[in-house]
């Protein structure tokens, strides 16, 4: 059947403006990391990626190497736009990244002009795309200069391959760095991708104000700590999440004793201010305004409701702030 997005699709969703740009973003926006590549099931990928769009969400994160095996998410996002989405094309931001390790030689990772340029060709066409609308630096690189690497950048926007760049896992300092020549350039550093929620907040300590500076936004990955800010660690570990599968980046001794106690402790709060974990999490993440969007996943259409219906309550008391610092001490 063909797909008909929601005519209620822009009713819920609140869309923050990216830094000093003229571009908002979804408050949630729905990453590709894990649950879209070949080893996963596609019908479950289209069904979570069009219940997202009839929900608000209008922006989808990929990079070059998300899978597994690297590449099948974009190839499974280049499907769906061609099955079901491609009408909606102008409604929707994508973005993507090179930094990681993508293939065999001197010129499959980092941040080279030559790897950048060749990458997101690469991802373009695994996506039918003529061009992408964020496209991120995924990591600093030590040993290119940052001239190059936002050379690249410059160079890839002003080909009409990506309308903004991105930076991911710099730090404060290669943050000023790198946007000081990107602003030289003429493209303005539109927005920065670090790790953040309660249980990591190592941007308050200077990236956040760097990315003021610069008029640059922020969107948070890993808002939920990939799972453990929600519900599902409460009772042990279920089979079908992610620290019980085979999941790299989760394992079964990241849910230490000290971590379970701080989640029993934040969902009874949760609890009380009517709302998940994950959605308390998720609202403490946007919350103040300095974080444009927090950037989730999910492996199934359940979450990405649940997670959405965080936006019903955005607002924390002073008393609920405070007892969330002490429960994180
Ligand atoms: P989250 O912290 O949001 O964790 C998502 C996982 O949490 C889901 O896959 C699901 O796991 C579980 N979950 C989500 N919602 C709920 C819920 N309501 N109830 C119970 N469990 C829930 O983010 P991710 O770690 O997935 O990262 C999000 C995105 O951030 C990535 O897709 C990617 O786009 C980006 N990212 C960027 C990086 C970078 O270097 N720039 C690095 C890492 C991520 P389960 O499978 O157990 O159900």
């Amino acid at each position: 059947m063909v797909y008909q997005a929601s005519s209620t699709r822009y009713a819920e969703m609140k869309y923050n403006r990216t830094g000093k740009s003229g571009l908002k973003l979804p408050a949630i926006s729905l990453g590709m990391w894990h649950n879209f590549g070949g080893l996963d099931y596609h019908e479950n990928g289209r069904v979570m990626l069009l219940r997202s769009f009839d929900l608000g969400i209008t922006h989808f994160d990929l990079a070059n190497n998300y899978g597994p095996p690297p590449g099948s998410a974009e190839e499974l996002m280049g499907r769906v736009l061609k099955s079901d989405l491609e009408a909606y094309r102008d409604e929707i931001i994508i973005s993507t990244k090179a930094g990681y390790h993508m293939w065999e030689g001197p010129y499959g990772e980092w941040g080279s002009k030559k790897y950048l340029v060749s990458s997101l060709d690469q991802s373009l066409k695994r996506m039918g795309l003529d061009y992408v609308d964020i496209f991120y630096s995924h990591r600093p690189d030590p040993n290119t200069p940052f001239e190059e690497t936002m050379a690249a950048l410059d160079l890839i926007v002003r080909q009409g391959k990506a309308l903004y760049v991105g930076l991911s896992n710099y730090s404060a300092e290669q943050t000023k760095e790198a946007a000081s020549i990107l602003k030289e350039l003429g493209t303005p550093l539109l927005i920065h991708q670090p790790s953040y929620s309660m249980m990591n907040r190592w941007i308050e300590e200077g990236l956040q104000d760097v990315l003021d500076d610069f008029g640059a936004g922020s969107i948070a990955f890993c808002p939920l700590a990939q799972g453990l800010l929600t519900n599902k660690y409460l009772n042990g570990i279920p089979a079908d999440s992610r620290a019980g599968g085979k999941s790299q980046f989760l394992k079964e001794k990241d849910i230490t004793e000290e971590k379970l106690n701080q989640i029993i402790q934040l969902n009874e709060l949760a609890n009380a201010r009517g709302q998940s974990l994950a959605q308390m999490s998720l609202a403490w993440v946007l919350r103040g305004e300095r974080v444009t969007s927090a950037l989730i996943g999910a492996s199934r259409v359940s979450q990405i409701e649940e997670n959405v219906a965080a936006l019903k309550n955005l607002e924390f008391t002073q008393d609920e702030l405070a007892t969330i610092e002490k429960i994180l001490k």
